[in-house]
């Protein structure tokens, strides 16, 4: 008998790679995306920080559809700025989800910021609720620095000035592929692996 597992996005990517990881880990385990269950109102991302978020975002997905349910928050911290934009990377420059203007506006945040300087992460929170009230959170970061002029056209939000550590390539220079193998996202999803075999499996 199939187990259907709910992944609390609309984004077809990160549906297909939480799909790819648990193909052949747990074949017994359908997932499914926000777009394959009916509509509930979907309440702003309120949290202080991404665990927080990507619990809320869980927790909200089981009392609608009564399915174990995960969900996952991520954004850049930045070491110049103490962290931000942090949990408010998709709405820095004050529109959310306008990619072309939080990268503008951080660009500028950090044109006086030297090399030596420039370390970021980017970070991801992945959180499991099942029905019965049981809820796991973990957190993968993607370490390496705030490049000075967008480079690279695959991906999304900051990757065009992001260049992870040991690559010579910003993240949007990357294939797919290779972004998933290395990501926050990437590392939170395929640590989550175990941890769904050892909740879901035992239902
Ligand atoms: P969400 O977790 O999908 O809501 O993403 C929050 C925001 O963080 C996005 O709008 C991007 O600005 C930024 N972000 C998160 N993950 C990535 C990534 O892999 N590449 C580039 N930007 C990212």
């Amino acid at each position: 008998m199939s187990t259907r597992l709910l992944l609390a996005t609309r984004n077809a990517g990160k549906l297909a790679e939480l799909q790819r990881l648990l193909e052949s880990a747990m074949p017994g385990v359908e997932v499914i995306g926000l777009r394959d269950v009916e509509e509930y109102p979907e309440a702003p991302e309120t949290g202080a920080t991404f665990a927080d978020n990507a619990l809320l975002k869980a927790r909200e997905a089981v009392r609608y559809t009564g399915l174990p349910a995960v969900a996952d928050d991520s954004g850049l911290s930045v070491d110049a700025l103490n962290g931000m934009p942090g949990v408010l990377s998709a709405r820095w420059s004050g529109r959310h989800g306008d990619d072309d203007a939080n990268t503008a506006l951080l660009l500028g945040q950090l044109a006086d910021v030297p090399d030596e300087r420039r370390g970021a992460a980017f970070v991801c929170a992945a959180a499991l609720v099942t029905p019965d009230g049981t809820e796991h959170v973990l957190e993968r970061e993607w370490r390496g620095t705030v490049v000075r002029a967008k480079r690279g056209s695959n991906g999304f939000g900051y990757d065009p000035v992001f260049e992870p550590a040991g690559l010579s390539q910003t993240s949007a220079e990357l294939t797919p592929a290779e972004k998933d193998a290395r990501s926050h996202r990437g590392q939170a999803f395929a640590a989550l692996v175990p941890v769904l075999a050892e909740v879901l499996g035992a239902r």
